[in-house]
């Protein structure tokens, strides 16, 4: 029993970390060092090297898209319980990475595992490589279905470098993007289509479209999204490794009391034993 009351807070706050940890290794954010050419499309120049004849769409920036879709879209949609049809560009059929990225398992920060054939890798980007040279013919290259193109509008940059200093504005870079953002709101949101299309179109013109101007004055995900989940954890974590002190020392201080008192019993005992035969 005491045993649990020791193990508990340890187990506990571990699980918190391994959730921190899970959290930031799957976000976009670490990925930042790797250097992308700044393009309003997305398009990669450079990589994707045995198949560029085929796919000339970036990986790492469609899975940035889809990072910012998935944290600060989908939440309202769920909200609204709206369904995405399959001409919005945002749908997940309309990303010709989805089905690959849906076939990563990560078993620990060090092991990733293909979906397909179960092969192991130590990095994420190695299993990568592997998708992009053993099971390229999975990919559905059949439509112009590069979610990366939609960077742009989505701001992936500003997700990607997040800590570095900001570059310039460009003010018909902002324009145009500003242009393909509002183009995705009204083919995803139709205000035709009733109350929560209508809420949603407004929704999705503050979260990504108002910002594109050179002002400055508007922030990307003005409405917010699902980080709470990690800052929750996080917070967690470090409320337990502050009160794990604190409680040992009650655990301490109860036994020592405990041990005091049962010594004194036994004292007190032995006396009675003693002063018995007399
Ligand atoms: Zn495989």
């Amino acid at each position: 029993m005491k045993n649990i009351f020791v193990i508990a807070p340890i187990v506990f706050s571990l699980f918190c970390f391994q959730e921190i940890i899970h959290v930031s290794s799957s976000s976009p954010l670490l990925h930042g060092n790797q250097v992308h050419e700044e393009s309003a499309g997305g398009r990669h120049l450079k990589q994707e090297q045995e198949h560029a004849n085929e796919v000339h769409c970036s990986r790492e920036r469609s899975r940035v898209a889809w990072k910012i879709i998935e944290e600060y879209l989908m939440p309202f949609l769920e909200r609204e319980n709206y369904q995405l049809s399959s001409k919005c560009r945002l749908h997940p059929d309309n990303d010709i990475f989805r089905d690959q990225e849906e076939h990563k398992i990560h078993i620990d920060i060090n092991e990733w595992r293909c979906g397909y054939c179960k092969k192991s890798f130590r990095a994420e980007k190695f299993l990568d490589q592997h998708f992009d040279n053993r099971h390229y013919n999975l990919l559905n290259v059949s439509h112009s279905k590069c979610l990366a193109d939609l960077c742009g509008a989505l701001h992936c940059d500003a997700m990607m470098n997040s800590q570095s200093s900001k570059t310039k504005c460009n003010p018909a870079a902002a324009a145009r993007n500003r242009h393909l953002c509002e183009s995705l709101a009204d083919s995803c949101f139709p205000i035709s289509d009733g109350p929560s299309a209508s809420r949603l179109h407004e929704l999705f013109l503050h979260q990504f479209c108002d910002s594109h101007t050179c002002s400055g004055k508007q922030k990307p995900f003005s409405r917010g999204g699902k980080k709470q989940g990690s800052l929750f954890y996080l917070a967690a974590g470090a409320l337990t490794l502050v009160l794990l002190p604190v409680f040992y020392l009650f655990v301490y201080l109860v036994q020592r009391d405990m041990n005091g008192q049962t010594q004194e019993l036994r004292r007190i005992s032995k006396v009675g034993r003693k002063s018995k035969p007399s």
